[in-house]
């Protein structure tokens, strides 16, 4: 079958869940039997989020072959099991920084270069980019922004042309778009939509298919309406209500016949309804899994989104080991000696989360010292592994001024140094150690029983500092255990202190590989040692 190419784009109002959308139709086009994959296109200047505060758009998702991208790619990859590229992560920066070394090589021989044809061309060659490399069914793309900002014009332009030149059987535009409820009227109001899909018309695009977000069930009346103003059938008019997962919503979509009408729009035949029977599982098993697991997250970022791969992964592992996870955010900027047992206090297991840079760091060596020498659960992940690190070597091998180079560069007792090929770089963007990389692990450790007794795993990275290789033996003689180690590089992934019931620390990311039909081992065992905390 030839590729065919879903666009998803917004209106009204950003945060309306078309990552999950995308997600949740490219999950419905897979279980009917197709090849998909789903792809961002970012209409921001930055080349990648890499470089992005989590503040300003939240998490930075890492792919397995290195690309720093937006969260929904998580999203993408959680829902589906697709493994995701850096060709599926385009930002305005990336398409004009490719056009302007094209034009410094000379390539456009003398041409005036402009947004369009230039530019749209480029955005148009990267949409169909990954159909070039191996077979898909369905590409589905969607637009972050939203209609009528500045920045997303070229990629609308981009997608009317390929809709153009593809035909309605190869390519189709599903537009998301907000029903807000006047609780003083009493009504919910479609003429946001209806302004919303004009100004897409006005840019020469008719969306085929309409997802209304709401909190509010929409009347059939109201579907008549919004079908009607919008030219679009109404069967192709669906409600995304707010429901209480995001995990329910490829069921909700498949209930009103999201994919059956885009594949009927693209004229083919929808066939039986899939049963979706491991996903429905997972969320019977979730709906089940009432009692709580109260698990704290030391960090700094007092922002949901920050965490939000850290967050999936222990919602995963709970609804996996039929409890429900309540993450708690303890904000280490705050944490101190005194108060430490106090913001701990009934937690069944803590997660020690990664970042950047001084703030906050000694709340987490404290928080850190404290789970150890209670034995308390605890996950400490790439920023959080480098902590136990530190607090090891400051209260166990009796070194108080250990630090990493990262927070000071002139500690003698450097635990966590600067990556050899760090050394040299100057520039900030996408140079860090990313991607997947393979990591040994020792046999007959806790973290090898984790991972089922696999002895090579692959996980994914983004880090420029590591574990200080000369301090490897006292760590190992005073009880620390470094038992994940890069083969090629020789670098620690990973640390356990084998004697507690779970202290364990990851260089790597494991939340980055843990999806709804395959929760993540190190945090299925986390999980179950938080659960045997609680007994
Ligand atoms: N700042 C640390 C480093 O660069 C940890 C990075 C992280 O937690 N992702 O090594």
């Amino acid at each position: 079958m030839e590729t065919r190419y879903i666009f998803i784009t917004g209106g009204v109002a950003s945060s309306l869940g078309k990552g999950i959308i995308s997600a949740s139709l490219g999950k419905l086009l897979q279980a009917r039997g197709y090849e998909i994959t789903i792809q961002k296109f970012d209409p921001y200047i930055n080349i990648d989020p890499g470089t992005l505060n989590p503040y300003e758009h939240g998490e930075c998702y890492v792919t397995a072959d290195g690309q720093e991208t937006d969260l929904d790619l998580g999203h993408y990859e959680r829902f589906t099991g697709i493994q995701t590229t850096r060709d599926n992560s385009v930002t305005t920066g990336r398409i004009y920084l490719s056009v302007i070394e094209r034009e410094r090589r000379g390539d456009y021989l003398g041409k005036t270069i402009q947004v369009v044809p230039h530019i749209t061309d480029e955005i148009k060659r990267r949409i169909l980019l990954n159909a070039t490399k191996r077979h898909f069914d369905f590409v589905i793309t969607e637009i972050g922004g939203t209609i009528g900002d500045i920045e997303s014009q070229p990629f609308l332009e981009a997608i009317r042309q390929l809709r153009w030149e593809l035909g309605p059987q190869r390519a189709l535009n599903v537009h998301l778009t907000f029903v807000p409820y006047l609780a003083a009227a009493g009504e919910l109001k479609t003429k946001p939509t209806q302004t919303s899909v004009k100004q897409l018309q006005g840019l020469g695009i008719q969306p085929e298919v309409l997802v209304l977000r709401t909190e509010h069930d929409l009347s059939d009346d109201i579907r008549h309406k919004v079908a009607h103003f919008c030219n679009v059938e109404v069967e192709a008019v669906i409600q995304s209500q707010d429901l209480p997962s995001i995990y329910e919503v490829p069921v909700n979509m498949q209930r009103q016949g999201l994919d059956a009408i885009c594949l009927k729009k693209m004229g083919l035949t929808p066939g039986e309804v899939p049963e979706l029977g491991p996903w429905h599982d997972f969320l019977e098993r979730r709906k089940n899994a009432t009692e709580i697991l109260d698990i704290g997250l030391v960090g700094k970022y007092d922002l949901q989104d920050a965490y939000k791969s850290i967050l999936e992964s222990l919602a995963h592992a709970g609804t996996y080991n039929d409890r429900k996870v309540k993450t708690h955010f303890i904000n280490s900027e705050y944490i101190t000696r005194e108060n430490v047992a106090e913001k701990l206090a009934g937690m069944n297991g803590i997660v020690i989360c990664p970042g950047f840079g001084q703030r906050g760091i000694e709340g987490k060596i404290i928080a850190a010292e404290y789970t150890r020498t209670h034995d308390i659960p605890t996950f400490g992940i790439c920023l959080g592994m480098q902590m136990m690190v530190i607090e090891f070597a400051r209260n166990v091998l009796g070194y108080a001024d250990a630090n990493s180079r990262e927070m000071d560069q002139t500690t003698p007792h450097n635990v966590i140094d600067i990556m050899e090929e760090q050394k040299t770089i100057t520039q900030m963007g996408g140079t860090m150690r990313l991607g997947a990389y393979d990591c040994e692990v020792r046999e007959g450790s806790k973290t090898w029983e984790a991972y089922g007794e696999q002895p090579l795993v692959k996980e994914r990275h983004r880090h420029r500092y590591e574990f200080n290789n000369r301090y490897l033996e006292e760590y190992q003689r005073n009880g620390m255990q470094c038992v994940g180690v890069n083969p090629a590089a020789n670098l620690v992934e990973i640390v356990e202190i084998p004697s507690l019931r779970w202290y364990i620390g990851t260089q790597f990311h494991p939340e980055y590989s843990s999806t709804v039909l395959h929760p993540h081992p190190l945090f299925m065992s986390f999980v179950r040692a938080c659960i045997s905390e609680m007994q």
